[in-house]
């Protein structure tokens, strides 16, 4: 196992005399990016906006737009590109339209580091441009790495860019592991809340709905994610995204249910040493260190009182309940284009669920179908990863009838 190879930044990247780093905020209308702009505003001497990406919520990027005067706007959806253009007619900012201008923005040498917080595999090409423009990406987006993440990553060690992880067990991790550059990972302990259904047997989940899906204890989040997370596929994406992060073998990945979610994951070091990181649920807290590190910023967030303290727990996850934790653990272990078919086939089950057309475990069923059907490729280009992804999709949404 070798230590970790990306690149780790050192000091901001200075645009003339201004030393704020420049953020190009990629879904800045979503729950990360929501809290990434309330951290942003908090903090107006170290960071500014330099683009800001929406798919169709316009009215919501043209305020942020007007308050945090980026100079490019992207609305991925075109249809919205003449409420955006005329609604901010009156200022510089430059207003561009369709999912390919999402990626000519990434492509702009106009800021210092991505936040990528958009939404599935939406966020994989402007990702690889920003990569290839020699950008540093802060990643809230998963499923970039999920896809494609050996080309990724490998692509980042080339262009010298760090890939720093917003997701909370990634950072939990990335922050165990800073002054450990030379010293072995036995193996990373992912915590998982256990979602809303914590306990469940099948004869209950059968019957959940939606609405019910979507309440997650601890954290509030967008709505993919959040099914993802009462599935349990959430963690198995994490896994795959641990991997690549931290260039592990699956059989150094152990998954625990921690209820609490106060330890946001672990690192075993070779002499049985570990290292957690703790702290209350709070987004905010990995989007600020991805956007500050190396340096930690004080803040007023609130703190985990340990005299106050109820219990920590801990156990191991029911995969006979929630299969999708088997189906990734499968993908993990095999790899080639197995995660992006996976990661696909689920995109699509959880859209069919979330519009009421399949019930929660026929996700389960519509993720494994896809898995077994697909012809599988063990080292695939990049193209490949994308034809697997649209194939995988086209099979899955058959099953479903969208
Ligand atoms: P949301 O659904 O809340 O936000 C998604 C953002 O992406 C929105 O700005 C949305 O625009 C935009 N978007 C959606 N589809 C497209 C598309 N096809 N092209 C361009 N932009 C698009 O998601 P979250 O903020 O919850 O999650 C974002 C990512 O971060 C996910 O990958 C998730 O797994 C990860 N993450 C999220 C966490 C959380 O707490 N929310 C925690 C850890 C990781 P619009 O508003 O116009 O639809
Ligand atoms: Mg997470």
């Amino acid at each position: 196992m070798e230590p970790v190879t990306q690149q780790m930044p050192t000091a901001n990247t200075v645009a003339g005399a201004d030393k704020r780093k420049r953020i190009a905020l990629f879904g800045s209308t979503g729950s990360i990016g929501k809290q990434a702009l309330d951290v942003i505003e908090k903090n107006p001497d170290r960071f500014t906006v330099a683009i800001l990406t929406a798919h169709s919520s316009h009215d919501l990027l043209i305020e942020q737009a007007k308050k945090f005067q980026p100079s490019v706007v992207v609305i991925a959806n075109e249809g919205k590109y003449n409420v955006v253009k005329h609604a901010l007619a009156s200022t510089s900012i430059k207003v561009m339209a369709g999912e390919k201008a999402i990626e000519e923005a990434a492509a702009i040498d106009d800021y210092d580091i991505m936040l990528q917080a958009i939404v599935g595999f939406a966020g994989l090409r402007p990702t690889l441009k920003a990569i290839e423009a020699g950008k540093s990406i802060a990643l809230a987006n998963k499923e970039t790495l999920v896809v494609a993440g050996d080309i990724i990553m490998q692509l980042a060690v080339e262009k010298r860019v760090p890939v720093i992880p917003v997701d909370s067990e990634h950072s939990a991790i990335f922050q165990c592991l800073v002054g450990e550059a030379r010293n072995k990972i036995e193996k990373i302990v992912l915590t998982a809340s256990g979602g809303p259904f914590l306990g469940k047997k099948p004869n209950y989940l059968v019957n959940v709905k939606r609405e019910h899906a979507l309440q997650h204890p601890n954290w509030s989040m967008g709505a993919k994610i959040s099914i993802d997370s009462a599935t349990l596929m959430n963690k198995g994406l994490e896994m795959i995204e641990a991997r690549w992060l931290f260039n592990l073998k699956p059989d150094q990945i152990q998954i625990i249910i921690h209820p609490q979610s106060i330890i946001h994951s672990m690192v075993q070091f070779e002499d049985g040493s570990i290292k957690a990181q703790m702290g209350l649920p709070d987004m905010k807290l990995p989007i600020q260190y991805a956007l500050s590190f190396p340096q930690r910023i004080a803040n007023n967030f609130p703190r985990y009182d340990f005299s106050r303290s109820s219990q920590l727990t801990f156990e191991p996850p029911d995969t006979r309940t929630f299969r999708n934790l088997s189906l990734a653990t499968e993908a993990l272990q095999k790899g080639g284009n197995l995660p992006a078919i996976m990661n696909a086939a689920n995109e699509i089950a959880v859209y069919g669920f979330l519009r009421n057309r399949i019930g929660f475990l026929d996700m389960t069923e519509v993720i494994e179908r896809t898995m077994e059907k697909m012809p599988f490729i063990v080292q695939p280009s990049l193209q490949e990863y994308f034809d697997s992804d649209g194939e995988a999709r086209n099979f899955a949404a058959s099953m479903i009838n969208l």
